[in-house]
């Protein structure tokens, strides 16, 4: 096993363990020509609608603000806070209404239901960068990246392995009720819809002429909806690729991942991915007074606020190896 060069000098570099591979073959259950076409369809018609925003007609300030609000908002609160932190790793605990709210928030984001993300995600962290790793960017990076939504795998896609990694989740009702019924669907088509009816009425009412009104509505269905949705995409699939080949590793755990400057600040905190990996549970993925995690300040201000309680912070065990500027290794799970 490799072993680390300073980590406590501000210059981390530990390697990964010299027996992980550098190329991985595709997961065992993947057929590369069976295309899952509501995926590969809903995830080129974004990208074409979101690409509406490069024509002047379709601009407006407010819809740029409520794109960037949006990241914020149901990117930040909706994946980063609910799916991953608190249902998929259980770092934190909040009130059942606002868990709910945030999961309705990060299913406006349509990266798939909680239980189906949940699952995706831990069996990720059970088989990091092995061969039944859903989205290893050791494959290839674009197949990390995004290539694995697009094909049918049966070992994701199959009623044991939800049984296994997301038990919990489907025996909630909530949640189960969104698998159910195309419920996932109609919340987003309802979001759209909002967007453009708000904006319809505003750009109708202050200007008086309907077309304005028209055009303005779709402003911000382009920007509020369909740009921030792509731009979500693009950050949390970047927490899948980028941060498991390019950056800097606190800790030696035995797969690849890396904690990105890059993916860190745009991702609002997911991109110190190594520091994650290391302690799964932990709800601050910043381990470093450089390393700024906008999401587990969020989760320390519902707790000031008596909203999140039994907040999991990294083990002392953990915070005395980085300060002694020693490695560790630990195991797979999450
Ligand atoms: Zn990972
Ligand atoms: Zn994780």
């Amino acid at each position: 096993m490799t072993t680390s060069t300073d980590v406590s000098s501000g210059q981390p570099g530990t390697q990964p363990a010299e027996s992980h591979p550098d190329r991985l073959p595709y997961p065992i259950g993947v057929a590369p020509r069976k295309i899952l076409w509501p995926y590969a369809i809903s995830n080129t018609v974004y990208h074409l609608l979101a690409l509406l925003a490069f024509l002047p007609w379709f601009f407006s300030w407010t819809g740029v603000v409520l794109a960037w609000l949006g990241l914020n908002i149901f990117g930040t609160l909706g994946i980063n806070l609910c799916y991953y932190r608190l249902l998929t790793h259980q770092g934190l605990k909040v009130p059942r209404w606002l868990e709910y709210t945030l999961a309705v928030l990060g299913v406006c984001c349509l990266q798939d239901t909680p239980a189906r993300w949940i699952a995706i995600h831990r069996k990720h962290h059970q088989h990091s960068d092995e061969q039944p790793d859903p989205h290893s960017p050791l494959v290839t990076f674009l197949w990390g990246h995004m290539g694995w939504l697009l094909v049918e795998n049966r070992e994701v896609n199959n009623i044991a392995t939800y049984e296994k990694y997301a038990r919990d989740i489907l025996r909630d009702h909530f949640y189960f009720a969104l698998e159910k019924n195309f419920l996932w669907l109609w919340i987003n088509l309802a979001q759209g819809v909002l967007f453009y009816l708000a904006g319809l009425a505003i750009g109708w009412a202050t200007t008086g002429q309907y077309l304005e009104g028209v055009r303005f509505g779709l402003s911000l269905l382009v920007w509020g909806v369909f740009v921030r949705t792509v731009a979500v995409w693009h950050i949390t699939w970047s927490v899948n690729s980028v941060t498991h080949m390019w950056g800097y590793r606190n800790y030696d755990t035995d797969e690849n991942s890396k904690n990105n400057w890059l993916v860190g600040i745009v991702s609002n905190g997911e991109g110190w991915h190594n520091n994650h990996h290391a302690e799964p549970r932990c709800a601050a993925h910043g381990h470093r007074w450089w390393e700024l995690d906008v999401t587990y300040r969020t989760i320390r201000f519902l707790q000031r606020v008596g909203l999140a309680k039994d907040v999991v912070m990294p083990s002392e065990k953990l915070l005395k190896k980085l300060a002694a500027g020693k490695v560790m290794a630990t195991e797979k799970g999450w």
